[in-house]
Parts: C-alpha cells; sequence; structure tokens
C-alpha cells in the first residue's frame, strides 16, 4: 500500500515520494517484486530538494 503524505505518495518499499500515485504503486509493484529500484520509475519520484524550496 502506498501511503499518503501531505500532497504526495510514498512507496512503502523504498520510501521514495511522489507526485503522482500511479508512480508510487508502480515504484512500489516494483520494488516487492525485484527488490531494487527502477532508474525509470524513479526518474519521476520528487527530488527531496524540491520540497525544501
Ligand atoms: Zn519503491
Amino acid at each position: 500500500m502506498t501511503r499518503k503524505v501531505d500532497d504526495l505518495y510514498e512507496c512503502e518499499e523504498c520510501r521514495l515520494l511522489y507526485r503522482d500515485v500511479s508512480w508510487a504503486q508502480k515504484c512500489e509493484e516494483w520494488c516487492k517484486k525485484y527488490k531494487s529500484c527502477n532508474l525509470e520509475i524513479t526518474a519521476h519520484a520528487v527530488n527531496k530538494t524540491d520540497l525544501i524550496l
């Protein structure tokens, strides 16, 4: 289950944040299945430095 954090969605496996729930779900499915990150998916994650701005 992805977790909603403010207006973002967190992959509970790798803790990356996404603005779009569909990317968070894709990330989590990938993380659970392969126990690694897919760069094509994580490229859509919210950069933590963006959150400070
Ligand atoms: Zn993930």
